[in-house]
C-alpha cells in the first residue's frame, strides 16, 4: 500500500478487532498496542504480506522478524523442535516482554527468518494484541516505526513514521513497558541477543544454567538487527557518566533537553530516565526541534538499567 488512508481503529471495541483480523488475513498490514511497543502486524504465513512490512519500515531484507502468537500450544506452528528449555521458558514469561529464537518450522516464510533456520518468537502481554492473535493466527510484528527511528509507544508516534504507508491502526492507548522485549537465543547455549525488561537472572533461575549476553562486537554474527544503528531521535546525544560532565555539558548547551534520574532545578526542566518515557521523550525533542539532548546515565545506573542502556549506546553507534 502505499500513500493511501491509514484506517483508524479502535482496540475497545470487538467490532474493530475483528476487523483488523479480517484485513490482516487478507494480506493487509495493521498496527497494533503490545505491552512493549506499537507492532506493525502481517500474518507470519504470508510472504506477500511481510514483504510489505520491509517496504513500510524500509527495513534491510536481513533484519528478522518476531512472530507473536495468543497462546503456548501455537509455538508448535512455527516449529518442530521446541525444545524443554524453551518451554520452561514460555510457561514463566508468556505472556511478557521475552522473544525466543526456535528452530524455524520449513513453513515458515524466509521474509519471517531473514533467511535464517530459525524463528523469534513471543506471546505479548496485552488484553488487546492477544485478543487479535486469537482471531487472526500468528503475526510478525516487528516495531511500528520507520527503521532506525525511535520505537512506538502510542498511536501518534505510528502514525508520525507510517500514515498512509500502512492500512489500518488499532488504538490500544499508551504501552506501559515502552521498550523492547529480551530476546533470548537456547542453542547452542543460552544468550541473551538483545537485553529487555526480563533479565538474564531471571531467565537463569528458570533455566537452572547460566545465561550469557551478546558483546557488542558479536551482535552481527548472532542476531542480524542488533548490527543496525537504532532508535534514534534527529537531536544529538551526549551521554554523561558523572554528575559532573552531566553539569559541564548543561552549561556548555543551555538550550539542550535533560534526562536523568537525578532531582535537581539548577538546569531547569528535567525528564526522567525510565524505560516507559524514553522514547516519548525522543520523539517530543524532534518535534520541538531540540538539537541536543544530554542524558545522565550513571555507571550504577547502568547496572540496574541494562536495557535501557543497550539502547541509548545503539542510539549513538555509528553503524
Ligand atoms: P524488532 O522486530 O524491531 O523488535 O527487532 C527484532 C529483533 O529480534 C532484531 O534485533 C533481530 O535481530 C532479532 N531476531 C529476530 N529473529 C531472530 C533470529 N531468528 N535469530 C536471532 N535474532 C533474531
Ligand atoms: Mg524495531
Amino acid at each position: 500500500m502505499s500513500d493511501q488512508h491509514t484506517l483508524r481503529l479502535f482496540g475497545n471495541t470487538m467490532q474493530d478487532i475483528e476487523l483488523a483480523a479480517l484485513l490482516l488475513k487478507q494480506g493487509k498490514l495493521v498496527a497494533f498496542p503490545t505491552e512493549t511497543v506499537y507492532g506493525l502486524g502481517a500474518s507470519a504465513f504470508n510472504p506477500e504480506a511481510l514483504r510489505k512490512v520491509f517496504e513500510a519500515k524500509g527495513r534491510p531484507a536481513d533484519n528478522p522478524l518476531i512472530a507473536h502468537i495468543s497462546s503456548i500450544d501455537e509455538l508448535e506452528l512455527l516449529s518442530d523442535d521446541v525444545s524443554d528449555d524453551a518451554r520452561k521458558l514460555a510457561e514463566a514469561f508468556f505472556p511478557g516482554p521475552l522473544t525466543i529464537v526456535l528452530p524455524a518450522k520449513s513453513t515458515v516464510p524466509k521474509e519471517a527468518t531473514g533467511g535464517l533456520d530459525t524463528i523469534a518468537v513471543r506471546m505479548p502481554n496485552h488484553p488487546i494484541a492477544l485478543s487479535l492473535l486469537s482471531m487472526s493466527g500468528p503475526l510478525c510484528a516487528p516495531s511500528a516505526n520507520v527503521s532506525g527511528r525511535p520505537s512506538p509507544t502510542n498511536v501518534y508516534h505510528v502514525l508520525e513514521d507510517l500514515d498512509g504507508k500502512i492500512d489500518a491502526i488499532l488504538d490500544g492507548g499508551q504501552c506501559t513497558v515502552g521498550i523492547e522485549s529480551t530476546v533470548v537465543r537456547l542453542i547452542p547455549t543460552p544468550m541473551i541477543l538483545r537485553p529487555g525488561m526480563i533479565s538474564a537472572e531471571q531467565i537463569e533461575k528458570v533455566l537452572g544454567k547460566p545465561v550469557g549476553i551478546v558483546q557488542k562486537h558479536e551482535h552481527a554474527i548472532q542476531s542480524p538487527g542488533m548490527k543496525y544503528r537504532h532508535y534514534s531521535p534527529k537531536a544529538l546525544l551526549h551521554l554523561c557518566g558523572t554528575h559532573e560532565e552531566f553539569e559541564l555539558f548543561s552549561r556548555r548547551l543551555p538550550q539542550a533537553m535533560k534526562i536523568s534520574g537525578h532531582v535537581t532545578t539548577q538546569f531547569g526542566d528535567i525528564f526522567p530516565l525510565k524505560e516507559s518515557t524514553y522514547y516519548d521523550i525522543l520523539r517530543s525533542a524532534d518535534i520541538k526541534g531540540v538539537k541536543d539532548i544530554i542524558i545522565l546515565f550513571t555507571e550504577e545506573e547502568r547496572i540496574q538499567k541494562p536495557a535501557l542502556f543497550n539502547r541509548i549506546e545503539k542510539a549513538l553507534s555509528k553503524e
